[in-house]
């Protein structure tokens, strides 16, 4: 095996980047690492203190208050905010829009970048996001762009919502996708987009298991050339 093994994982919200990443990397024996836990820590953090996000100074005053770090529980990773574990809250529909929004800040990228490089360091590592390949790990030996129709995504969020009996409505969670693609894709620094040297997997129509295998067989692929 090769020591220090990349995967880069990218794509828009709810194309299943997670829930494949976290099974590649049982497969792999990786290191599952969500940067958008990280992103969404600082999103709550503005929500919790009533920061003024459409300010760009207050943002990066505010900045200086946070400090965002991981640990690992039977293998899953703890996103802590200044310490406290937020793991569950940061989950919450209004805070991924929230971060969406914040996330377009450059002072906010740059303080997770180097967070997340270093844990990249540290192991085989299998990182999602939606600037991995093109921006944290631009080397990354294997880059994947996860995606999926609107309709599949929504349909899918819909469900993983009503599962946790969290309130929500088919229509508004399309529209909440379309709005966070959008900023997402058009943002200045670090926009959503896939990396010329990445493979392209549309899972619209494939199972879990099949993202997963794919996935996973080009990573065998790629170490076996390394
Ligand atoms: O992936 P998740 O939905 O948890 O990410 C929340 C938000 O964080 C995204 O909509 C995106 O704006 C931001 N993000 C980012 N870069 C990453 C990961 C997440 O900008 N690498």
């Amino acid at each position: 095996k090769t020591v220090g093994f990349k995967i880069a994982i990218d794509g828009p919200a709810g194309a299943g980047k997670s829930t494949i990443a976290k099974r590649v990397a049982k497969e792999l024996g990786f290191i599952y690492v969500d940067t958008g836990a990280m992103y969404r820590a600082i999103a709550l953090y503005f929500l919790q203190n009533q920061i003024d996000t459409s300010d760009e100074e207050t943002v990066r005053e505010a900045l200086n208050g946070i400090q965002v770090s991981i640990a690992y529980e039977n293998g899953e990773q703890q996103i802590l905010l200044n310490g406290e574990n937020v793991t569950g809250s940061i989950r919450r529909e209004e805070v991924g829009n929230m971060a969406s929004v914040t996330s377009a800040y450059p002072a906010v990228r740059k303080k997770l970048l180097s967070l997340q490089r270093e844990l990249a360091a540290s192991a085989d590592v299998i990182m999602d996001g939606r600037d991995i390949g093109t921006c944290v790990l631009p080397k990354a030996p294997l880059k994947i762009y996860l995606t999926a129709s609107v309709k599949t995504r929504a349909k899918r969020r819909y469900e993983e919502l009503t599962e946790k009996k969290i309130p929500c409505n088919i229509e508004e969670i399309c529209k909440d996708i379309e709005e966070r693609d959008y900023r997402d894709m058009h943002r200045d620094v670090s926009p959503l987009c896939q990396a010329e040297d990445a493979v392209l997997v549309d899972s619209s129509d494939m199972t879990i298991q099949e993202v997963t295998d794919a996935i996973v067989g080009y990573a065998r692929e790629r170490q076996a050339k390394a």
